[in-house]
């Protein structure tokens, strides 16, 4: 899995479906310019958010700090 350090949130990866590795490819360009570090589950489940059940809120705006 990929996960942001600066935004806590973090998006599965499963290499076998489409439409995951869109999700990874927005992801991925969404937190460019912060930390994305590749992880186990296990190491931020209880810290991190997935990407993935929050995609409905409104997306945060990152003004580039
Ligand atoms: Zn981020």
């Amino acid at each position: 899995m990929r996960a942001c350090l600066k935004c806590k949130q973090y998006v599965l990866i499963h290499p076998d479906n489409f439409i995951s590795l869109q999700i990874v490819n927005k992801f991925e360009k969404d937190h460019a310019r912060h930390t994305i570090v590749t992880m186990e589950l296990s190491e931020v489940r209880d810290f991190y958010t997935n990407v993935e059940k929050i995609k409905n809120k409104s997306p945060v705006k990152v003004s580039g700090d």
